[in-house]
């Protein structure tokens, strides 16, 4: 893999191709008018997408369905399904550079960042599930001598997956890999400001050999085409990740059609915690930057919320600041750019109306608070950090998903977790501090998917990442993951 500039400047003027629809192996167009694609670097037309109509998103149900009754996946050996998804991990590295500038164009990420989130996060995904898969077992059930009870795991049928536009093949593969390992069929439905990569990568896995009707992908306005698949009658598991409001609208037309479970991953409004003790304020307040400022805080786990103790208050947003200012805010396809380009014109408007309510609620703009870079006719804002943030305020309350960072001082430890649990949210959280017993009881304290001490943001395939409280429900990763995808079933033997 060559990532430099000449090799992404080459990549990046390249006509991209007309979206289509992907149902039962066919490429084709969608019953409803084309809608066109925006690249967020420059506000121009990048391509057009094909959008399914109800009736296209039946066909691939359908398709779905023919394929997993057929056995052709859902029966085949794990060390079947196991080699075709490591041949497509091979496929997604071999063109990491191409999907990652693809998606670039398409979604506004910074390449840096993309490169590895993306095709590289992708490709360890399907490898680690490719790699779980013959390694389930079923179990026994220590029942009375004379009856043999054995639980059985099986695939749960046709998923469909509602995916998201800040990390579409990250996340995509967290929901494609354990259900296809599995033996699952799976209709895709990516976002429709990022569905470009993620058709490529369903190219790519016909391209592996994966067999038709297996994955389907439909794109379209989440109103449409999103809501025809959550209503489908068709469709077993639902999974998605995405905003609240959508994740309530998915519940009610679970409920309106056949029950489909749902499993929701709804973003957050996670608290990075400062504690005056913390080992390295300097690396704190630089990881702090981070944990908002990557992506334009376009991360469902991003450290929105910066709660700081008052005796360092002042110096640590005056260091926090500098952090900010040395990121290199730009054009997402130059290789030194940190914070790229808000995803759309509408998400833009959004991020700056938080502002405007943030000031009339007696928030301090510390720093940015503006759209940037207007003359390239992109989507940038300033990253941005407010101040006197009170837990009351719009801004501690509500997911901006942009690059806007609340701050609100605390006095003490009891204060402090208080605040960090003020909130609908329970993804993510940052606790700093070199005391080792107040690190635990935060741990324990807080209401959150997962607490990062004295870093923000790691993880890997390994661990799970899953909401509590308003961010949803069960998890993405880990073999955890499996869970949404197996239905348990017990046979109970007279012997
Ligand atoms: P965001 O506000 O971050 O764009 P959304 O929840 O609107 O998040 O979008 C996440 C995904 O949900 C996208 O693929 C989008 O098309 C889809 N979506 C949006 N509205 C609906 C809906 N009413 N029914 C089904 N899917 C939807």
């Amino acid at each position: 893999m060559t990532l430099d500039q000449p090799t992404i400047d080459r990549l990046a003027r390249l006509p991209v191709a007309p979206g289509q629809l992907l149902i039962n192996g066919a490429w084709g167009d969608g019953q409803n008018p084309r809608s066109e694609v925006l690249s967020p670097i420059d506000g121009q037309v990048l391509t057009t997408l094909a959008s399914a109509s109800a009736a296209d998103v039946a066909r691939a149900t359908a398709a779905a369905r023919a394929a997993f009754e057929s056995g052709v996946w859902s029966r085949a050996t794990p060390a079947a399904r196991k080699a075709v998804l490591h041949r497509l991990a091979d496929l997604i590295e071999a063109h990491a550079v191409e999907l990652a500038v693809l998606g670039v164009r398409d979604n506004g990420t910074d390449i840096a960042m993309a490169i590895k989130a993306e095709p590289g996060s992708a490709a360890g995904t399907f490898r680690y599930y490719a790699e779980a898969i013959d390694k389930v077992y079923g179990e026994i059930a220590p029942t009375p001598a004379n009856i043999l009870a054995l639980i059985h795991r099986e695939p749960v049928g046709v998923v469909a997956a509602i995916v998201p536009w800040n990390f579409p093949l990250m996340i995509g593969a967290w929901k494609l890999a354990p259900a296809l390992a599995a033996g699952n069929s799976v209709v895709l439905k990516p976002a429709e400001t990022a569905s470009l990569s993620l058709l490529r990568l369903a190219e790519l896995a016909l391209e592996a050999g994966l067999p038709p009707g297996v994955l389907n992908v439909v794109t379209g306005p989440g109103r449409v085409t999103g809501e025809a698949l959550a209503l489908s009658m068709d469709v077993d598991v639902l999974v998605f990740t995405g905003s609240g409001a959508t994740g309530r609208k998915l519940l009610q037309y679970s409920a309106a059609s056949n029950l489909k479970r749902c499993y929701l991953e709804l973003g957050g409004k996670s608290p990075n915690i400062i504690f005056a003790d913390a080992p390295d304020l300097a690396l704190a307040a630089k990881t702090a930057a981070f944990a908002i400022f990557r992506n334009a805080g376009q991360v469902c786990v991003a450290g929105s919320r910066l709660l700081v103790e008052a005796s360092i208050h002042d110096d640590f947003v005056a260091a926090l600041a500098e952090a900010t200012e040395k990121m290199t805010l730009g054009n997402p396809l130059q290789l030194d750019t940190q914070i790229g380009a808000v995803n759309s014109e509408t998400q833009l408007a959004a991020n700056l109306g938080f502002i405007t309510d943030a000031m009339a609620e007696g928030g301090h703009i510390a720093l940015g608070g503006t759209r940037a870079l207007t003359e390239t006719g992109g989507y940038y804002m300033q990253p941005t950090i407010v101040t006197h943030v009170a837990p009351q305020h719009r801004l501690a309350r509500e997911e901006v998903f942009g690059p806007v960072l609340a701050v609100t001082a605390f006095d003490t430890e009891a204060e402090a977790l208080a605040l960090a649990n003020a909130t609908d949210y329970g993804l993510a959280a940052g606790v700093w501090t070199a005391n080792l017993s107040r690190a635990h009881r935060m741990i324990r304290g807080i209401r959150a998917g997962v607490v990062h001490v004295n870093t923000y943001g790691g993880a890997d395939a390994t661990v799970p990442l899953g909401g509590v409280k308003q961010s949803g429900n069960g998890s993405d990763k880990s073999l955890h993951a499996l869970d949404k995808y197996t239905d348990l079933k017990t046979a109970w033997i007279q012997l």
